[in-house]
């Protein structure tokens, strides 16, 4: 179990390595667009709130108890589309839907790296989440990265798109 675990924390460790150069490439490829997906999973929300957000994250009551609404606002105010997907199925039907010149997502480095690479040759920013309670529950994610990233990729910096 113990050379598991460590095995576990190896591959993470070169998955978020991966991303990071993933990452610099796009940044450098100095891609301006004002189509961008911000793809979150649902591991974000409350795992008390009991709203389903995966067909529409508007329904989300914006109380603050998860980063969902902060989230919300920094898409309102890029102009974005914005989807939370439960998995990699529903990730994959949402790019191929919504045809964006880039992607931001967050989720765990397994997901994000698998992620970056179906995503391809959309350029995708890539973001670890936080996972102060193990996997997959009341997740994380450093806001002021989800801003930079989208920063690096948007035309824009103030958003049109009315609040809903
Ligand atoms: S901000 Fe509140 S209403 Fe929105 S998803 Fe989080 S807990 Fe639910």
């Amino acid at each position: 179990m113990m050379l598991g675990s460590v095995s576990k924390a190896r591959k993470e460790r070169f998955q978020s390595h991966v991303i990071g150069l993933n990452n610099k490439l796009v940044e450098k490829a100095n891609l301006k667009t004002k189509r961008i997906l911000l793809l979150l999973p649902h591991c974000l929300q409350m795992d008390e709130c009991k709203i389903r957000l995966t067909h529409n994250i508007y329904n989300c009551k914006r109380c603050g108890k998860c980063e969902i609404k902060d989230l919300i606002t920094i898409a309102e105010e890029h102009d974005l589309d914005l989807f939370v997907a439960t998995g990699g199925t529903l990730a994959r039907r949402t790019v191929t839907d919504l045809r964006p010149d880039a992607i931001v997502a967050v989720a765990c480095e397994r997901d994000l790296s698998s992620g970056i690479a179906d995503a391809y040759p959309v350029p995708a920013i890539g973001i670890p989440n936080m996972r102060p309670f193990g996997p997959c529950i009341n997740t994380k994610v450093d806001l002021d990265k989800v801003r930079e990233a989208i920063r690096s990729l948007s035309t824009s910096s103030a958003g049109t798109r009315p609040a809903k």
